[in-house]
């Protein structure tokens, strides 16, 4: 027998491994099927790297081959989806799930998450009532609105606005507006889906309201304004407002619908974010506004129809309603968030999204200096406060630069590995790079979360004095 064979002998079978004091804990909370099945890959893993090395390599070591079941049991418990930490700075992040809650709405979504609600019952009359009645009269007060709606998200709201009211019918966009957020939301797609057909006009760079008056003929069933949420077009332009808008489509008898996307219902032109308010652009005349909940809103994935009750009448009876239509967890979150609107002072300091984007650089920088102190002294990098510019995100004001802070770790580990590292913690840390090294931009950290930072850089800065010492002996 060679060394080969004879190490494949001596592998512990799955029996016997599972008999092993080091699993003892686990099966006290962990599917005996899963630890089972966590056994057997590890077996068959040193099983080929033994049969794969050569001769002098081989070896078997029993600590490893725990860690690596252990490792692999905690993998499988661990959730998919997980807490991470966003220290982008980006505070809409739709990789990261863009708004964080407000702890009103957070609460709300537990107690009615937990039991028995009246979502579609109506305590008053004892009979059935409508899921959107918890939150239409309160989005009416704040926006000004006649009547509103919720369904999922901005885009089945677009959707089924052009369904109920332009299906087998044209709807006039200008080609300076045919935008696309987030890869798979297209305007001219979504125009198709629904059934509705795209009326073309202007150009480019620019289209003036006569170029929406001639488009106009018998097939024509609304006007629609899209808010270039995720670009600027700069230098010869010319876009046709808002209220000729709605001044043409009331002379010619066609709603005029807006899908502005943000959802801001704050002016945020003094912390340098220019963008429309809901409320303009109702002022403005539109009949139909469209807008995300959980953009500059601040509040759960939500898509808002708001305007002239005959419309939105028509809406909450169209068959796509039921298919968008929003579940309880949302309902409780979007009417929590929307509460917070009325108290404008409030909202500021208890809506995340609006106190991180409007937080001076002042202030960020005090997170900054906390971290910078909980870090200490690191052996192999040295931490520092400095200033930066950060984006809103979330396809939100493209153009706004805000000015934060971040703390830099400049070491001898390349930040490609760092960021690596930060990435495959337990509670994941996501990082920015910016000319080879590594940012921890404070505007979106919050303060509970500095000692998750600090975690993790201590555990790095660790790891990599223990390979300095390996490498030594
Ligand atoms: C973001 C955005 C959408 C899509 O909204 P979701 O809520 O992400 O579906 C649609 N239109 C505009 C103008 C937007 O800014």
């Amino acid at each position: 027998m060679n060394r080969k064979q004879a190490l494949l002998s001596k592998l512990p079978n799955v029996d016997e491994t599972l008999r092993d004091q080091r699993l003892e804990d686990f099966f006290d909370d962990t599917p005996r099927e899963l630890i089972v099945e966590a056994v057997r890959e590890a077996i068959s893993e040193e099983r080929k790297r033994i049969l794969k090395s050569c001769d002098q390599e081989i070896f078997f070591d029993d600590m490893i081959f725990f860690d690596r079941i252990i490792e692999k049991i905690e993998n499988e418990k661990r959730y998919n989806l997980i807490k991470v930490v966003n220290a982008t700075g980006v505070a809409l992040h739709t990789n990261l799930g863009r708004a964080v809650l407000p702890e009103s709405a957070r609460r709300n979504m537990m107690e009615i998450a937990a039991g028995y609600s009246n979502l579609e019952y109506n305590l008053k009359k004892g009979s059935r009532g409508s899921r959107h009645s918890h939150v239409e009269e309160l989005i009416c007060r704040i926006t000004g609105a006649e009547a509103a709606m919720v369904v999922n998200n901005n885009a089945a709201a677009t959707m089924m606005c052009l369904a109920a009211l332009a299906q087998g019918k044209e709807v006039i966009v200008s080609r300076g507006e045919l935008v696309e957020i987030g890869g798979s939301f297209r305007i001219p797609e979504i125009m198709e889906m629904s059934g509705a057909h795209l009326r073309e006009v202007g150009t480019t760079n620019r289209t003036n309201v006569s170029d929406y008056k001639t488009a106009v003929n018998e097939e024509t069933a609304a006007i629609m304004k899209v808010h270039t949420s995720n670009y600027r077009i700069v230098g010869f332009t010319e876009e046709a407002d808002l209220e000729k808008l709605s001044r043409l489509g009331k002379e010619m008898g066609l709603p005029v619908i807006y899908d502005m996307g943000n959802g801001l219902l704050m002016d945020l032109s003094e912390y340098g974010i220019d963008e429309p308010t809901v409320m303009n652009g109702l002022k403005q005349g539109a009949d139909m506004i469209l807008f995300s909940g959980d953009k500059l809103l601040g509040g759960p994935q939500a898509g808002i129809i708001a305007g002239k009750e005959e419309l939105i009448k028509k809406m909450k009876t169209f068959p796509l309603a039921r298919a968008f239509r929003v579940d309880k967890i949302t309902l409780a979150a979007l009417e929590a968030t929307f509460r917070e609107y009325l108290d404008r002072d409030g909202a500021m300091k208890n809506i995340p999204v609006l106190r991180m984007l409007t937080e001076s650089r002042e202030s960020i920088e005090k997170r900054g200096a906390l971290l910078v102190k909980e870090l200490g002294k690191l052996r192999h990098f040295s931490a520092e406060v400095v200033p930066v510019t950060g984006r809103v995100g979330g396809g939100s004001a493209p153009s706004a630069e805000l000015k934060g802070a971040a703390v830099r770790l400049v070491g001898d580990i390349p930040a490609e590995k760092v960021e690596r590292m930060l990435r495959k913690g337990s509670i994941p840390v996501i990082a920015r790079i910016i000319k080879g090294d590594v940012y921890f931009d404070m505007r979106t950290v919050a303060e509970e979360e500095l000692p998750l930072i600090s975690d993790a850089v201590k555990a790095i800065d660790g790891a990599a004095e223990d390979d300095a010492g390996r490498k030594a002996k």
